[in-house]
């Protein structure tokens, strides 16, 4: 946690729960992958945080933006980014949200189906496309598999079809999958995506684009290597497969741009014991699944949580969010210990909370407010 929110959290002492990120850290890692990563254009996923000061923030260090939705797109050209600096990456558009997107200046999409070409072609004639390729998304903690992308071979005719349509067939673009631990993952995307590049320039198509995703990581219990890391193993799997030749390189970092930036803060609502029996205790905290903690689902992302009596004796323990819903239960099968001191109402301060908190939040279930952001 930057000294910046720990003496933002000890003097105002903020409601909570709430999210509190610290804006300097983002412009920190936005300078760090622009360092490490040169040669690559960086579009930040602003589904990770859509808060109006990151974007700021990011729009002032030149950043451009991954989109999904005319909302996001709105939400940075309101800020002041330029529509060139806007992806609309989402493979899933209505027609009618591409023609917005177009008339507002937006160039650049993502597909990864012929029925998407075909809107594409209608709505945003001439703009320039790529084809998102699948991936087995094997070594990430939070999978995009499956329902994105599609298979190389197909994605190659549907690049020709592109021309064809009169689009513009701008390059290839992956995802190796959320807080993505294995490196070699982008060594296997980029030489598909090398492949493709020469099978295509037999058919006199001169791709000019690879877009690596994100997948990059932010440290929450376990220990992740270092971006200086990932960075080198980007490069090198562009450097093996493209060797003189790299094309333009598109990151789209959205977990590890904003995820160490915050740390949201919680109160112990209740400890339990269910049974005589048993040793676990249950700790209740006041933000839980439907608050925020999402990623939670099937325990995939194990936070660091940080108690008020750390260092003492700990005992196991589940813990569970506040909502009238069994399906709110943080952690059960995974080993956490808290300190047997624990006591309602201690403050908890939940780690790496800046990406895929606040915008998972509920709208008002049971009554709980949506989670709030502070950004100092
Ligand atoms: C979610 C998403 C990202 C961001 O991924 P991270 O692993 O959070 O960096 C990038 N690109 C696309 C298309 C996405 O859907």
């Amino acid at each position: 946690m930057s000294a910046k929110i720990a003496r933002y959290l000890a003097e105002q002492q903020p409601e909570t729960p709430c999210v509190v990120i610290d804006l300097d850290v983002i412009t920190d890692n936005y300078k760090t992958m622009k360092r490490l990563l040169p040669l690559a254009q960086i579009f930040y996923a602003v589904k990770a945080n859509p808060a109006p000061e990151i974007v700021n923030v990011l729009n002032e260090q030149g950043s451009s933006f991954d989109t999904a939705s005319r909302g996001e797109i709105d939400l940075c050209l309101g800020l002041g980014a330029q529509p060139e600096k806007i992806s609309f990456g989402n493979t899933i558009k209505k027609e009618r949200d591409i023609a917005y997107a177009y008339a507002k200046g937006v160039r650049l999409f993502a597909f990864d189906s012929e029925a998407e070409l075909q809107k594409l072609a209608k709505a945003a004639p001439g703009a320039k496309v790529y084809c998102r390729i699948l991936m087995e998304c094997s070594g990430a903690e939070w999978p995009l598999s499956r329902k994105f992308g599609c298979a190389p071979e197909m994605a190659t005719d549907l690049l020709v079809k592109a021309r064809e349509l009169g689009l513009d067939a701008y390059g290839i673009s992956f995802h190796v999958g959320s807080q993505q631990t294995d490196l070699d993952q982008w060594d296997v995307a980029v030489g598909r995506a090398a492949a493709m590049f020469s099978a295509l320039q037999k058919a006199n198509i001169d791709l000019r684009m690879v877009n690596i995703g994100g997948g990059f990581p932010a440290r929450y219990r376990a220990a992740v290597r270092p971006v200086e890391d990932y960075a080198e193993a980007v490069m090198s799997a562009m450097q093996k497969h493209f060797g003189n030749n790299i094309p333009e390189i598109i990151i789209e970092p959205g977990r590890s741009m904003v995820g160490d930036a915050g740390v949201l803060q919680a109160e112990v609502v209740l400890i339990s014991e269910k049974d005589y029996e048993e040793d676990k205790r249950w700790i209740y905290l006041d933000v839980g699944k439907f608050g925020g903690l999402a990623e939670t689902m099937d325990e995939a992302i194990k936070y660091k949580l940080v108690t008020p009596h750390d260092g003492g004796a700990t005992g196991p323990v589940i813990l569970a969010g506040p909502t009238c819903d069994s399906a709110d239960i943080l952690y059960e099968k995974t080993d956490y210990q808290m300190p047997i001191n624990l006591a309602v109402g201690d403050k908890i301060e939940i780690h790496s909370t800046g990406a895929y908190t606040t915008s998972y939040s509920s709208v008002n279930f049971n009554g709980f407010p949506p989670l709030r952001t502070i950004c100092i």
